[in-house]
């Protein structure tokens, strides 16, 4: 790993001066110091933010916010969550190891850059690093996109972001000159000629922390991961799904968003279409499931995920709406 230098600054403000394209900020690092020691980073000073971020979970009657810096362990453990936010605790339960989660934190979880291996390879200039061909498009690609691959077919290894997308969470992030929320749909974006990155975070910007509107107590949820490995891995495909019956037996509100298939977070738009409104049963279900993978655009040796992420799909609407 290159040298650089550290800071600890003694407020927020204090961190967003330091910040730019030559200064990094540092929350729990178990994704940033490997792209240090893996030299496809060398930023020349790291900035200490997770003491000056909020951390901790509350809630009140608008819903749940969650300080960037609260670590996956501690959205695992939530009881609230657990109870009314059911999905997000469980993609927390199953992102990376024990160790990991008490160090990762939500901030850096959303912001972690892709596992692709051309990615990762010093050697290996690709698109997403500022080059001009994705390597993965016609080499290995059996981990990778079939939905949204453009320039790059990499895909987004968060787990907690599907959860929270399929409950219409925003962020709030500051930067030198002001606050702003964004939904986080918007946040995450495909990359872009202009900007390879699946955020559009400014640089300089802090994600601050994360908000979920509440929802009725009726409203169930599931989160759902397949791995190569039944733990300490990133999801081959995942479903995350919220879904509210009302009175009359119809689906009153649904959302559902796939993990491991894409650039980025992807909403199941189609599949959502197809239960809204409607009374569940196993028809319904299929048709939904078959919804989901509508639009996917297999590769070479990726084509194996469409069955999976169907099958995750069925399940997760089953167990939740059956
Ligand atoms: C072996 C291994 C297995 C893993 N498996 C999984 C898995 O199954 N599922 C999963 O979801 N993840 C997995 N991960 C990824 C892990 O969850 C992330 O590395 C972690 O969440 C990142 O959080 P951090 O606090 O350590 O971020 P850092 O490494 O400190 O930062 C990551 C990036 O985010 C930026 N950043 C951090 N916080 C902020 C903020 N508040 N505002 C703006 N920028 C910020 C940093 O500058 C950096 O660019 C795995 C990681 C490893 C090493
Ligand atoms: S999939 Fe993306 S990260 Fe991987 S080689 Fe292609 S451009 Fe690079």
């Amino acid at each position: 790993m290159r040298a650089f230098a550290y800071s600890r600054p003694a407020s927020l403000d204090e961190a967003l001066a330091l910040l730019g394209a030559s200064a990094r900020p540092l929350a729990g690092g178990t994704d940033l110091l490997t792209l240090m020691k893996a030299d496809l980073l060398a930023p020349e000073r790291l900035v200490a933010i997770a003491p000056l971020l909020p951390s901790g979970i509350a809630r009140d009657a608008e819903g749940v916010t969650i300080g960037a810096a609260t670590t996956l362990a501690d959205i695992e453990r939530d009881p609230t969550l657990a109870q009314r936010f059911t999905a997000l605790g469980q993609a927390a339960g199953v992102a990376a190891t024990p160790q990991l989660r008490n160090m990762a934190t939500l901030g850096g979880n959303l912001l972690q850059r892709p596992r692709c291996w051309y990615f990762r390879n010093r050697l290996a200039q690709c698109w997403l690093k500022g080059g001009t061909a994705c390597h993965a498009r016609e080499g290995e690609n059996r981990q990778h996109a079939l939905f949204g691959g453009s320039g790059c077919v990499a895909v987004h290894p968060s787990d907690l972001a599907p959860a929270l997308l399929a409950f219409g969470a925003s962020a709030r992030v500051r930067g030198a000159h002001g606050e702003r929320i964004v939904p986080l749909e918007e946040f995450f974006s495909l990359p872009t000629g202009e900007r390879r990155s699946e955020t559009r975070l400014r640089d300089g910007e802090l994600v601050l922390q994360v908000s979920m509107p509440s929802y009725p107590e009726e409203t169930r949820s599931l989160y759902l991961k397949e791995m190569d490995r039944r733990a300490f891995a990133f999801a081959l495909a995942s479903v995350a799904a919220v879904v509210r019956v009302s009175a009359r037996q119809r689906i009153g509100h649904v959302r559902l968003v796939l993990g491991g298939v894409a650039p980025i977070p992807w909403r199941a738009h189609g599949a959502e279409r197809v239960l809204l409104g409607e009374e569940a049963d196993e028809r319904l279900i299929e048709a939904a499931a078959d919804a989901a993978a509508e639009g996917a655009v297999p590769l070479k040796g990726n084509a194996f995920k469409l069955p999976l992420l169907k099958a995750l799909a069925r399940r997760a609407l089953r167990s939740l709406l059956l």
